[in-house]
């Protein structure tokens, strides 16, 4: 909820236009504005104060808290010219909406506004390390400042997690030199002794079984797990879940402590757990649950582990062990849109910069690179290994990394996510996210008008991977359906029979009048567009980076658009 605090004519007529962009997540407080702000604070996750911020600074200031959890600010000033973020800059991708910084880009956007944002990684381009989306500890500031200062800082990863780039300085930690980085980032479940120039990133790679009598006790369980991983040298900040028998699934104290701590409680029948070899199998759960082994056996079955990093240890009412689990790497399909920058969508640009490697062909990684965090490995491709880089993104994202696989258009179609998801297979150990893109065809669609405003196909015209037997029946197929058809891939330096082929075929069943459209580099430097007919289209102005819309019997040429109408017209 974004909590709205106005108290000028000018700032309640800018407090409306953000109700009315955001009407279900807006709520506007009136009043004295000291007490407007003291109740939107409690009761809201951001606030937008249109109020200076010296004004605002002094009426914040005996509310502030703590940084993890007071409201993100922004101010907005009386004639709307700049949304300002004041406070909580950063706090992004938590449940209670994005920071300050991304809020007053957003009141920006509504506002036609100007957003100052004045954190320093944010504006020089560094990943803030508070932002990586991992707890972290130790020394934030000074490895922050090296960052920003460029200085070379060590990147030692422990427990391969997928992250975005680190950064662009980073260099691996080798012993044989003797003037190492001062500066540390560790990735690590490991406690090590605490050092004025190391930041600890913490992934969330160990699990905890747990196994309790009835009634046991949240801080029993706590103090238990909290002993163990001391004793083990492992961090607490580390353990990503909970894992137990069935039968324990409503325990209140279990429940409540993953609830304190914020992790899932994975549960496990019985049976699965019996079937565990465990180093330290015991009587009392197979009488009680039905399995000689919980907490050791609930941490390997949820980990997917085989061994144990911290055997079974006991209180009075619980048992606890740990394992680790492999990290799940991370592959998302991305499409990239036809070209102009502002039609990649910003959810497209958000996983490009988590990733820590990007690959595609070389043509479309240029459009983008200026969008990577520093330090991100692009692996470019050639026209021809697309399915060699491919088995690349998935081999990548089995190790554990977090990889783009980017594609123009959307990734799925004509393009490297089908190689991707079929060599990825059955096993389900990565997680793959498809962000989807503009693709050519819908580009050139709204260059020339509406063309696709009824029933479509869309053909590739490339007999590389297809014999050209099988795309001439499906122009024949699209030609008898009287379906608008959208050719892809229409013709290239060694291709230049298909397209004649093809446009012969259609024209045995539609008239010569039909509209065609022509559109080269759709939303890009050199676009071109073109409305002609199925009598006047001249092959020659078509090439590989085009695409042809060829009309139905239905469609027309209204004032030099191309349109199909809807056909609800003709239905009785
Ligand atoms: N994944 C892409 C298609 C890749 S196949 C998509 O979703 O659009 C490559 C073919 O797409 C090219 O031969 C051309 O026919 C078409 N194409 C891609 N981008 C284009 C653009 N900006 N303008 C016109 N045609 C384009």
């Amino acid at each position: 909820m974004i909590g709205l605090v106005s108290v000028t004519a000018a700032g309640a007529a800018a407090a409306a236009r953000l109700v009315a962009a955001w009407p279900d997540s807006t709520r506007c407080y009136d009043g004295p504005t000291a007490d407007a702000i003291r109740r939107a604070w409690d009761e809201c996750d951001q606030l937008v104060c249109f109020l200076a911020t010296g004004a605002t600074v002094r009426l914040v200031a005996p509310l502030l808290a703590d940084k993890r959890s007071d409201p993100a600010v922004v101010c907005v000033d009386e004639a709307g010219r700049h949304a300002v973020a004041l406070l909580g800059g950063h706090r992004d991708g938590t449940a209670a909406g994005c920071g300050a910084n991304r809020l007053a880009e957003q009141v920006a956007g509504v506002l036609g506004a100007s957003p100052v944002i004045t954190t320093a990684t944010d504006v020089t381009g560094v990943p803030g390390l508070d932002t990586l989306g991992l707890p972290v500890e130790g020394a934030v500031a000074a490895v922050s400042r090296a960052l920003l200062d460029q200085e070379p800082v060590q990147v030692q990863v422990d427990v391969a997690w997928p992250l975005p780039a680190l950064l662009g300085t980073a260099v691996q930690p080798d012993q044989s030199k003797p003037d190492q980085p001062r500066h540390r980032i560790v990735v690590t479940d490991r406690l090590l002794p605490a050092d004025p120039h190391t930041v600890l990133l913490r992934p969330p790679s160990l699990v905890v079984g747990v196994g309790a009598s009835r009634g046991v006790s949240a801080d029993e369980v706590e103090q238990l797990i909290g002993a163990a991983l001391v004793q083990a040298g492992l961090s607490v900040s580390s353990v990503g879940a909970l894992a137990t028998v069935h039968d324990k699934a409503d325990e209140v104290g279990l429940v409540t402590l993953a609830d304190r701590l914020g992790l899932p409680l994975s549960t496990f029948p019985a049976s699965q757990l019996a079937s565990v070899t465990v180093p330290n199998p015991s009587a009392a759960p197979l009488a009680a649950v039905g399995t000689p082994s919980v907490a050791e056996a609930a941490a390997l079955v949820a980990a997917g582990a085989d061994d144990l990093l911290v055997p079974k240890s006991k209180s009075a009412m619980a048992t606890v062990a740990v394992a680790r689990r492999a990290p799940r790497g991370r592959l998302t399909l991305v499409g990239l849109g036809p070209g102009a920058r502002d039609l990649l969508a910003p959810r497209a640009i958000a996983e490009l910069r988590s990733a820590s490697v990007v690959i595609g062909l070389d043509q479309y990684l240029d459009q983008i690179r200026d969008l990577l965090r520093p330090g991100t490995r692009v692996l470019a491709s050639g026209l021809g290994d697309e399915e060699a880089r491919a088995q690349e993104a998935v081999t990548t994202a089995r190790s554990g990394r977090s990889v783009a696989l980017v594609g123009s258009g959307d990734a799925g179609v004509y393009a490297m996510a089908s190689p991707a998801l079929e060599f990825a297979g059955d096993d389900i150990d990565i997680d793959i996210v498809g962000i989807p893109g503009i693709t050519a065809n819908l580009a050139a669609s709204a260059l020339l008008g509406a063309p696709l405003g009824h029933d479509h196909a869309v053909v590739s015209l490339s007999d590389l991977h297809t014999p050209w037997e099988a795309i001439e029946a499906r122009v024949r197929a699209v030609a008898v359906g009287d379906f608008v058809v959208t050719f892809y891939n229409p013709r290239s330096l060694n291709r230049r029979q298909q397209l004649p082929l093809a446009l012969d075929i259609l024209r045995e069943h539609r008239p010569p009048t039909t509209p065609v459209g022509v559109v080269r580099e759709a939303t890009r430097a050199d676009e071109q567009v073109l409305l002609t007919t199925l009598a006047d289209l001249d092959v020659e102005v078509v090439d590989m980076r085009s695409v042809v819309i060829v009309g139905s019997t239905n469609t027309r040429a209204v004032a030099g658009r191309m349109v199909t109408p809807r056909g609800y017209r003709w239905m009785s």
